[in-house]
This record gives structure tokens, sequence and C-alpha cells, in this order.
């Protein structure tokens, strides 16, 4: 007798083979898959407490989001149409600073909602504020995830902090080191805490050293903005004399657990070292499209991954990307390359699935246990639905996934064993009051943030 046994599905296994089951079939109990196969050999072999017949159903593994703020997520549209520098220090940044504990709490759920109604059942923030609020709504809503507190302790007029966000170096240390204490491992190993060096131009040397060292005293990642954005080398190559990863490598932060996201800008010798080292990266396409980032168009991500670097796919966040849909992050990812490189064979749908499951398992150092359906991981499971039109006819499902459905195809979502979403209902929050709280969150910090925001076209 096991917890749920569910049949008849495509099973996209992500297996080292990369097994595709027809009439597939898998097992759970508690939090485990404890089964894999054929439906015919599973379900004579298993009997459960619940059977989700799967007929006309893909079944992968819970997607990843590699690289999202949930605490940006009542900032939503704060920052369209601008470039990067402005959206980020002179409106995001901003914005943060007027967000309380309570409303950090209302985001992170509306956050986790929408990304587990698109099929995403894990997320690595690389930290903003009120991180144990995030937690905890990680915690009620059922998600798995890793959370991440800010540090920085420098600024100028170039790259300005709000002063309420400004921490001298110990004092971001200890705050750090807090939250991986108070929640790394917990909720039954649902949740982790790193280190996180927000955004390079802001972390001294000194704080970017000693982040490294508790990284690797508590055997947790760094999560870093780094070589991110055109304009970024020359902007560190003036304030630090080196370009951002050489000053990154120089200061000998390079290593398996170091996390660097969005990557528009190394140059050949630098993915020679991150290859070297073993370095991560998160890719954002849906980011960098949106706000002119140029990582598309410098061209290095395909070469990234072409050298052997693991690399995950990322929605930034509900104001950056703008949407938490991991699929549409898929077809981006997929398909922008093509474009860039004039050449069909860059990145596609079998790399990109890859990417936002087992290779986003591995950038975020969680393989032995996500990252896809094998007997011994944990059951974070996503059953799509394949009647739609678009699904018809279906060749390759993979192709079919990432080219031409999107995020509303998902149906039923499992994280950790427990089933969170059903039939599309979620069942663990109240979509409708939460939705309402949302609003009046997002409006109540626009008036305290003193941002001042109107549509483009005049109101008739
Ligand atoms: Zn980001």
């Amino acid at each position: 007798m096991v917890d749920i046994v569910i049949k008849h599905g495509t099973v996209v296994t992500m297996d080292p083979s990369r097994r595709v089951i027809a009439d597939g079939a898998l097992a759970i109990e508690g939090d485990s898959i404890v089964a894999v196969g054929k439906t015919q050999d599973i379900a004579a072999s298993h009997s459960a407490a619940l059977t989700i017949d799967a007929t006309d159903r893909l079944v992968i593994p819970g997607l990843i989001d590699g690289h999202n703020h949930p605490f940006q997520y009542l900032s939503k549209g704060i920052g369209d149409d601008v470039d990067i520098m402005t959206w980020l220090y002179r409106r995001v940044y901003p914005f943060e600073a007027a967000v309380s504990a309570e409303e950090a709490y209302i985001g992170a759920l509306g956050n986790f909602a929408q990304m587990i109604r698109s099929g995403t059942t894990c997320f690595n923030d690389p930290g903003g504020y009120h991180a144990d609020s995030l937690a905890q709504a990680a915690l009620d809503i059922g998600m798995r995830g890793i959370v991440n507190r800010s540090t920085r302790d420098l600024a100028d007029d170039d790259v300005p902090i709000p002063e309420k966000h400004f921490e001298d170096t110990d004092t971001a240390l200890a705050r750090s080191e807090a939250l991986i204490d108070r929640w790394h491992g917990a909720a039954d190993g649902r949740l982790r805490a790193w280190t996180s060096l927000r955004y390079i131009p802001n972390c001294s040397d000194d704080l970017c050293r000693r982040v490294k060292d508790l990284a690797d005293r508590h055997g947790v990642g760094i999560h870093t903005h780094v070589a991110a954005v055109f304009g970024e080398n020359e902007l560190i190559t003036k304030k630090f004399g080196k370009r951002s990863l050489e000053r990154y490598h120089d200061l000998g932060l390079f290593g398996p657990n170091l996390y660097c996201v969005h990557m528009g800008y190394p140059n050949e010798r630098e993915v020679g070292w991150l290859k070297q080292h073993d370095v991560k990266v998160a890719h954002c396409p849906s980011a960098s499209m949106h706000g002119s980032y140029g990582v598309i168009h410098n061209r290095m991500m395909p070469a990234m991954a072409e050298a052997g670097i693991t690399i995950s796919l990322g929605t930034d966040s509900a104001t950056a990307g703008r949407f938490l849909d991991m699929v549409r992050v898929m077809y981006l990812a997929a398909c922008a390359h093509k474009d860039a490189y004039v050449d069909p064979l860059k990145m596609g749908a079998h790399k990109a699935l890859e990417m936002a499951t087992i290779d986003g398992a591995r950038a975020c150092l969680w393989d032995d246990q996500i990252g896809s359906i094998e007997v011994g991981k944990k059951a974070d499971i996503v059953l799509v639905d394949m009647t739609g039109l678009h699904w018809a006819p279906t060749i390759d499902p993979v192709n079919t996934l990432v080219y031409a459905a999107n995020g509303t195809d998902v149906e039923t979502v499992i994280i950790n064993g427990r089933v969170i979403m059903r039939d599309r209902t979620l069942l663990t929050v109240d979509l409708a009051s939460l939705r309402r709280d949302i609003d009046a969150a997002a409006k109540a910090i626009w008036r305290r943030s003193d941002l001042s925001l109107a549509p483009r076209w005049p109101a008739a």
C-alpha cells in the first residue's frame, strides 16, 4: 500500500537516459517516489490511497525556477520599458524599502500560487528582505525552495541603496547566518537557505570573501547577479580595476557553490574559469528581453551550455520578467538563441526542459533529491493536460510542451508527495481573497514609496 499511484501517463523521467515511458506510471510513498515504470507493472504491484488516471496527460518532474525574487511580486509593472539601472536603482530598490513584513508574506503567497499554477515546484530566491515572511509563505502553501537575504555594504550615487537596506559588513553577515540557522533544512527539508551577494557593484571585497567563507562553512550556495547586463563590466572596471567575473575569480569566490545570474557578458577566458571550477549559471531570458539586458544579443549563453557549464532557467520576478510561467520561459530559452545565431540547432526544446528540471536541480545543489522522476527522489510531480487542440498531433511531447504549450495546461501539481493543485484548483490557498489582498497591498506600497505611476495612454 502506497499513498499515490499515477497511471496511464506519458512519463518524461529526465533520468540519465532520458526515458519517456508511454502508458507509464509511478508510485509515491510519503515524500518520495518508490516506483517508476509501465502502468501494467506498477499498478499490479501497488495499491494506493489515491489513484490518479493520467490518460492524455504528460507527467514531468516539477519545474525549477532557478532565479526568482518572491519579494518583488507586488512591484509588478513599476519597471516596464525603462533601462535596467533605472529600473533597479530608482524604482525597485525604493519600492522594496517600503514593503512591510506582512505585505512581503502576501506577495510571496501570490508569487508561489502563480508559480504552482504553471507547474513550478521549487524556487531559488537571490535575496531580498523579510526573508522570514517568504519562508513562512512557502511553508504554508506547500512550496519547495531556497530563501535568501540580500547583503550590500557599498553604495554611491551611481549605485545607490535605500538607507534602511544599507548594512555594515559584520551586520550583513550575521543576519545571513541567522537566516541559514533558522531555515536551512526546515519544513522536512523542503526549505533551504543560501547566501547572497545581491549585485556586484554594491559588495565590498571583504563582504565577498566572507560570504564565500560563510557559504562554505554551511555547505550552501552563493547566489549573485554578475556579468549580468550591458555596461556592467565597464562600471566594475571603473570601480574595482577589473571585470566582474575576474574580480570574483581573483577574490577566490569561484567554486561549485557559486551561482551566477543573467551572465550576458562573460568572455571566453572567463567561460574557461567557470567550467574549470564548476560554477553554476542561471539564465532568465524573459527578464533580459523585457529589460533589454543584452544577454541574448551577446550570444554567450549557448557558448556556456556547449562548454558543459550547468545552467538553470529562471523567471527573475513578476516585475523583471513580468510572468512566472516556466513553460513560456522554456520557449524563450529554446528559441531566442536560434534567432541570435541564425542556427536552428542552438539550445532547443530538449535543452530547455533539461535546464528547467535536472540541470536546474544541479545548479541549485539539489539534484540528489529533485529534478527527475526516479526511485528515491522527492515526489515533485506535474501533470500537463494534453487534450487541447495545440497538442494534436504530437510527435515529440517535449517539443510540443516547449514550443506549443503554456503553463495553463498544467492540471495537477504534487510537491514533496503532497497534492497542492488538483484539476487546476489550488488546495492550500484561497485565490479570490489572496487576489484582493495583493491588489490592496501593492497600491498601499505605491503610495508610501511615492512612485509616480500612470498608464502611457490617457484614460478616456
Ligand atoms: Zn534577479
